[in-house]
């Protein structure tokens, strides 16, 4: 590829709206351009990356058995009601009319589409297991979209559905979809771990997500760095550690966060019966009337009984508070913003929520040592996770293979085994070997496609720019010609390097754009490509070109023949 036939354009200054590192650099490399809230055109050098990621997953997916296909964005709102979806999924759902006044809706994930598929294809044992898998785009209408194409609206997934006899084969199915998950991560040259997740509003049986590590990432992982065990702090086992440790004290603050919900909201919802506005449930124990459910947040994407208080440990019994014992308890009316002391004791036992809630509440004692009380969400403040690493530094982990830490991640995929939770309500049945009619077990296996370019930033950038690992650069090699309209000897020579280097199947561009040198080399430090060779005449007179690859420190003299041995 040639600069001059290509699309670059670079900026000096991020956006103001840019908070983290990979989404200024990804709108100052060209990579982005905001279209409208959570909705970006991925220009072409941002596309080459997204191509690559993409490339590497689809081989991935094809190596461990899955099978390509490719759902409608615009999907009949039919379907979405059969698994009783439609009802239940909040304002993140974009639901649409066609001109005959129908309901149709844009995925947001394909369960439904890809089990209407199963029950009309798959009749027999005999065509099980099957994973299907596309590389789609999803929209989902995010409360709060941010940090560019890393929360998005519009976004594009990787999505696979495996389809099994039984609950053995689908768990044969889940730990191939891991083990691809993790050749994937591997390939992309990224420092990820993978941790024991919620379900959410998915359903099913059991889950993992696979975080990018980063210090900017929406999630806090609990996990232990001697074994293997990890968990989201979302989860209520990992809550439940953190509380079970957490001393019980007299006094508790309420934390008001940023999206905290409005007092209107929770007033109005404490008269009203439980309906879908409700976004998020904190678990508590008063010490003296034992495990129950005493507060309420409210507004969010999610129904009630996806809270797993079943999963709580201890937890038996639970009801609402009303608004009168919310005054009694906390001495002010619910949803009250400021800091305030509570009457009793309270030790939240564990939160379990829905796995896109973004309002949350917490407590601390007046101290801000020991955290009593938790609801966890997006935008945990760095205090609190301060609080979090005191509270369990040196807890003993559930393995009882060492100790206890906390950092943070990006959620980059997530692996599902659902079992019959779509297949029965669509009733997607085959003949077993005894012609007995059975549902499919079913898992479900994202990776975010883009959001993975924001990640990967997080983990590989420096103050020149972005640092692309190998696999996933936008161009592997940039050549910079010193006066390639000025002199014979360097453009004969560039041309000469580019067409050696394209015929080795290295991606290499060469800019004949004609820049200054420090313009050129700024550019591409910001763009990020991993190798850069210099051709200029005095090098070229003594057979000798400057390579750099984007982690050195500086260039060294390389002789012209040797540059493709430093790249391949
Ligand atoms: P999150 O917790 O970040 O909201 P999720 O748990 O809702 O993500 P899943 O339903 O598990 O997401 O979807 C599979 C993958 O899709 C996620 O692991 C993530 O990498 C990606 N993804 C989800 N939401 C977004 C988004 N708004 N923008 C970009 N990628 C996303
Ligand atoms: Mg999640
Ligand atoms: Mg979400
Ligand atoms: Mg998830």
């Amino acid at each position: 590829m040639k600069a001059s036939q290509f699309f670059i354009r670079t900026l000096k200054e991020a956006p103001a709206d840019a908070e983290i590192v990979s989404h200024k650099l990804m709108m100052r490399a060209g990579m982005i351009r905001k279209l409208g809230a959570g909705i970006y055109n991925y220009m072409p050098m941002g596309l080459k990356v997204i191509r690559k990621v993409e490339g590497i997953i689809r081989e991935e997916m094809n190596r461990a058995g899955a099978v390509e296909l490719l759902m409608p964005v615009v999907q009949p709102a039919e379907l979405w009601q059969e698994t009783g979806r439609w009802d239940k999924m909040g304002p993140e759902l974009l639901r649409i009319k066609d001109r005959h006044d129908r309901d149709f809706l844009i995925q947001p994930t394909s369960e439904e589409v890809v089990t209407d598929i199963a029950r009309h294809e798959i009749k027999s044992y005999k065509q099980l297991p099957v994973n299907f898998y596309q590389i789609q785009t999803k929209f989902r209408d995010e409360r709060r979209p941010r940090f560019g194409i890393m929360r998005g609206r519009e976004f594009c997934m990787k999505d696979a559905y495996s389809f099994d006899r039984d609950v053995e084969g689908m768990q044969v199915s889940y730990a191939k979809m891991f083990e691809a998950y993790t050749r994937i991560f591997k390939r992309l040259g990224l420092n990820f771990r993978a941790v024991n997740a919620d379900n959410g509003a998915i359903g099913g049986t059991g889950s993992q997500e696979f975080h990018v590590i980063a210090e900017t990432g929406e999630d806090a992982i609990a996990y232990c760095p001697t074994s293997d065990y990890a968990a989201n702090i979302e989860t209520a086992e990992a809550l439940s550690l953190i509380a079970n440790r957490a001393a019980p004290t007299q006094e508790v603050t309420l934390v008001p966060t940023p999206g905290q919900s409005k007092c209107e909201d929770l007033a109005k919802f404490l008269k009203l019966p439980l309906d879908k506005t409700v976004k998020s449930i904190v678990l508590a124990v008063d010490q003296e009337a034992g495990p129950q459910l005493f507060l309420l947040l409210v507004r969010g994407d999610h129904e009630l009984n996806e809270v797993k208080a079943s999963k709580v440990p201890g937890l038996t019994d639970f009801r609402f508070a009303t608004e009168a014992e919310i005054i009694d308890y906390f001495g002010t009316p619910p949803g009250y913003l400021g800091p305030v002391k509570t009457k009793k004791p309270l030790t939240v036992v564990a939160d379990r929520t829905v796995a896109q809630m973004s309002d949350f509440v917490c407590g601390a004692n007046q101290e801000g040592h020991h955290l009593t009380g938790v609801n966890w969400g997006r935008d945990l403040p760095e205090p609190i996770i301060a609080d979090l690493r005191n509270v369990i530094a040196g807890d003993a982990s559930p393995d009882g293979k060492g100790t206890l830490e906390i950092c943070r991640g990006i959620e980059v995929g997530h692996v599902f085994q659902l079992g019959t939770r779509y297949s029965e309500s669509m009733n997607a049945v085959y003949l077993d070997e005894k012609g007995q009619s059975q549902p499919m077990v079913m898992g479900c296996y994202g990776i975010g496609v883009t959001r993975l370019l924001g990640a990967a930033i997080e983990q590989c950038f420096d103050d020149r720019g972005i640092m692309w690992p190998v696999s996933i650069a936008p161009f592997q090699v940039v050549l910079c010609p010193m006066g390639y309209d000025r002199s014979d000897m360097v453009r004969e020579a560039a041309d000469k390097l580019y067409q050696e280097l394209t015929s080795a199947g290295i991606e290499v561009i060469l800019d004949d754009r004609g820049e200054r040198p420090g313009a050129m080399f700024a550019d591409w430090e910001l763009i990020g490509v991993p190798y850069r060779v210099v051709i200029g005449e005095r090098g070229l007179k003594e057979g000798q070109l400057e390579f750099q690859a984007r982690t050195d420190t500086e260039a060294t003299n390389v002789p012209v023949a040797e540059v493709a041995n430093k790249v391949i």
